[in-house]
């Protein structure tokens, strides 16, 4: 912890989106251009998909394992997203905010009714397709999913994106660039907030007011 994060507390941003509209890919472009930030890894019951690296991408584990960490209170929320079990660590996302440190979860609706919750400052953030047709064109090209499964998310996809007044920002990503722009000015503008500067500039302020 440097002083600066001293006796302040991270935020904790909630991504969610339908299959293929681009959170990881944006996530990925965002931590390049917006200072440290820390993305938590979830563990799933799906399998991996070529070139996913477990603890990386995902922590991969059994419905034993998974069920396990569910009767242990090891999550701060779980649910069952397609027909595979979903879950964000606890401990690491309450380390990491306690340190000062943002946090981004990428997790659908329900996790995010789940954290709201929990954590009512969280901010949470919506991104959606520019159209049907555009998140079915990126779920192909993507090239990771059978048809079946590349159906099936289609059709959750609805779903999903029905709750997206449940957040506080909405983004569309169509230019992938502008996206990325949108998401960090959101990241920054929350880190400007008057209590968070209070904290972070509070020699400067002692002086502009009483030096
Ligand atoms: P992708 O989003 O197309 O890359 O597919 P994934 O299989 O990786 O994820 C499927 C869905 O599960 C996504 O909509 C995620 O938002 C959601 N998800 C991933 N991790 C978590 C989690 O820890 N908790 C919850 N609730 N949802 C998650
Ligand atoms: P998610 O994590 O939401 O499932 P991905 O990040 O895997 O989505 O993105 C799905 C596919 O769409 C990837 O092949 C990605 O490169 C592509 N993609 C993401 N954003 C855009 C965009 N703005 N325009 C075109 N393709 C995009
Ligand atoms: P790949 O997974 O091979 O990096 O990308 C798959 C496809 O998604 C690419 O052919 C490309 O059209 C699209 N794509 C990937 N990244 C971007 C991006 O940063 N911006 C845009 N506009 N399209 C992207």
């Amino acid at each position: 912890m440097t002083d600066s994060t001293k006796n302040m507390i991270g935020t904790l941003f909630i991504f969610s989106a339908p299959s293929g509209a681009g959170k990881t890919s944006l996530v990925k472009a965002l931590l390049q251009s917006t200072g440290y930030i820390g993305v938590s890894v979830s563990h799933t019951t799906r399998a991996p998909r070529p070139g996913e690296v477990d603890g990386k991408d995902y922590h991969f584990v059994s419905v034993a394992e998974f069920q396990d960490m569910v009767s242990r209170s090891a999550f701060l929320e779980h649910a069952q997203v397609f027909d595979n079990f979903y879950g964000t660590s606890q401990e690491w996302v309450e380390s990491e905010l306690s340190a000062g440190r943002d946090v981004i979860l990428e997790i659908d609706w329900q996790g995010a009714q789940q954290v709201r919750h929990l954590m009512p400052d969280a901010v949470s953030v919506f991104i959606a397709p520019p159209s049907i047709a555009a998140l079915r064109e990126r779920l192909q090209k993507r090239g990771q999913d059978s048809e079946d499964i590349i159906e099936r998310r289609m059709r959750d996809a609805r779903n999903e994106m029905s709750h997206y007044g449940e957040y506080n920002y909405l983004i569309i990503n169509d230019n992938f660039e502008n996206t990325v722009e949108e998401l960090r000015a959101i990241v920054i503008a929350r880190r400007h907030r008057l209590s968070a500067q209070q904290v972070r500039h509070e020699d400067v302020l002692q002086e502009l007011l009483n030096g």
